[in-house]
């Protein structure tokens, strides 16, 4: 397409914001021939989350789960717009987005505003940190690909730092305390690709100093991984504790130090807990752009702050012509790629109908019959509601070994559980190319051990 929008004035303009789940599975699914598409993130390619924890200590390359935008959406029928840049603001009068070149290199036009007849927010969420002083001054988090990356350099950096000639007791001990605030399947995927960083090579690369090092898991509620069954909860917390992952629960994290922690014990102390690597995953809450759509629209409406409130048919309440799903939008469904995925799919056939009564209905009218007197319902919600069949979830625990929650009150755990998740991840995978990367990272990891380069 021309770098004009609309390039085609006889087609409607479709903006997506967003390249994950929710973004890619509808470019996935819809039929561009109907209309001008255009996408627009801040990053040009798809991210597979699932696996990002990882790539946090070079279990996996994050290469190998990461797909360009272009390889999406130059293959479809018509061709797809990208933009790479971030949407700062919706302006839903006027049906225009305000997008920015956030990138390190900018041109002399940074920003431009888009034009759109209908508007996909599939922008995703944000890390929540409650407000509490010192989280994004000093924790990492871990939900972008940087984020893996900064994590990976500042884990090599403690171990660098700890092993430096003459570091005082006190100081290694700290800098290998590497603490996880969040029980959720994130905080818990982590710690378990952690530990299995420090067993498999961490003891042999740093003998001297591989025994100090502590993991612990911060949790605010009773157990960690609330969203799973109870003997779940259980094998996990067990697992854990046979691992010397130290899981504190009823914690809650008060303040972060530049080297330490303030929490509230479940007793009501205050203590403080030194580290030298804080990963933070304690959630989602709406990114900017997502909040001040949703102040700027009714409040009798939109009264939830993780997120867009829709009607069944995803679209947003309070506003025309835009719809949300994913992460983005706030739903009685778990913010998972799961339900992001089957989000776009469904946008996608209500777009696709969509345009096919369109044309319909221009057909009857050249052939000058009346449209309205047929059956044909030219409304997105023609598709019908939005229906969700939960597939199960599933979390990696370390030691190669899985937990899974079926459907049909199925919970396992183990090491079969393990091959079980690692090839539903590896089918779900994008494409082929990520397919052939992710099972020779493993084949590397397993002949050659995990990369203990600082980068
Ligand atoms: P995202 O996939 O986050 O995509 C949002 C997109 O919007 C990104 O491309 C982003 O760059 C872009 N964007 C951001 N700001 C803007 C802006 N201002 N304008 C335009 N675009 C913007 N779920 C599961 O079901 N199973 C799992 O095993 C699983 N594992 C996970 C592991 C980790 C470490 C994490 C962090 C999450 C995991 N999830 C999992 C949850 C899952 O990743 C999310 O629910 C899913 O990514 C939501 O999809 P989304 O498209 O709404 O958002
Ligand atoms: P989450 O919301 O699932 O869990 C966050 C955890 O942090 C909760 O247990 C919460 O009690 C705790 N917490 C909140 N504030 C705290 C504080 N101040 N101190 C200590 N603990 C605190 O978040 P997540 O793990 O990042 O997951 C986000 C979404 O992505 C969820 O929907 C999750 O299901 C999905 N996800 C799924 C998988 C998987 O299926 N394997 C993996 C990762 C993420």
């Amino acid at each position: 397409p021309p770098n004009q929008l609309p390039w085609d004035h006889t087609k409607k303009t479709v903006a997506i914001l967003g390249s994950g789940w929710a973004a890619t599975s509808i470019l996935k699914d819809l039929d561009t021939e109907h209309y001008n598409v255009v996408v627009v993130s801040p990053r040009n390619y798809f991210l597979f989350t699932p696996l990002l924890p990882s790539c946090t200590v070079g279990t996996l390359e994050l290469r190998s789960i990461m797909q360009p935008m272009r390889f999406i959406t130059r293959f479809k029928k018509r061709e797809v717009m990208f933009v790479e840049g971030e949407c700062r603001s919706i302006d839903p009068e006027k049906k225009t987005l305000q997008v920015e070149d956030n990138s390190e290199v900018v041109g002399a036009l940074s920003s431009q505003t888009i034009p759109y007849d209908y508007l996909i927010v599939a922008c995703g969420a944000e890390n929540a940190t409650f407000g509490i002083p010192g989280v994004k001054e000093h924790a990492c988090f871990l939900k972008e690909s940087w984020d893996a990356r900064k994590i990976r350099t500042r884990l090599m950096d403690c171990l660098e730092t700890a092993a430096f000639p003459g570091q005082p007791a006190s100081e290694v001990s700290r800098l290998l305390h590497m603490v996880v605030v969040g029980g959720g399947p994130t905080g818990v995927e982590y710690a378990a690709e952690l530990y299995d960083f420090l067993e498999e090579d961490i003891a042999a690369w740093y003998p001297d100093i591989a025994g100090k090092m502590k993991i612990t898991l911060v949790e605010a509620l009773p157990h960690v991984l609330p969203m799973f069954s109870k003997e779940l909860i259980t094998y996990t917390e067990k697992h854990f504790a046979e691992a010397k992952v130290e899981i504190q629960n009823n914690t809650r994290v008060k303040e972060v130090r530049q080297k330490e922690l303030v929490v509230q014990t479940p007793s009501g102390d205050i203590e403080t807990i030194p580290y030298g690597l804080l990963v933070w995953a304690t959630g989602n809450t709406a990114r900017p752009v997502v909040a001040n759509l949703i102040n700027s629209l009714p409040k009798t409406l939109q009264n939830q702050r993780r997120g867009l409130v829709v009607d069944e048919y995803l679209k947003v309440k309070g506003a025309d012509s835009i719809w949300a799903l994913g992460d983005a939008s706030a739903t009685k469904w778990a913010p998972t790629a799961q339900v992001a995925s089957k989000q776009g799919a469904y946008i996608a056939s209500m777009f696709n109908l969509l345009a096919r009564n369109e044309d319909d209905k221009q057909r009857l009218a050249a052939e000058g019959r009346d449209a309205a007197s047929t059956a044909i319902d030219a409304s997105p919600e023609a598709v019908g509601p939005f229906t969700y069949d939960h597939l199960g979830a599933l979390a990696y625990i370390g030691s190669d070994k899985a937990i899974a929650d079926l459907p049909g009150n199925v919970h396992v755990g183990g090491a079969l559980t393990f091959y079980f998740w690692r090839s539903a991840y590896l089918s779900n995978l994008f494409s082929l190319r990520n397919r052939v990367l992710v099972l020779f990272d493993w084949g590397k990891k397993s002949v050659f051990g995990r990369d203990i380069g600082r980068e």
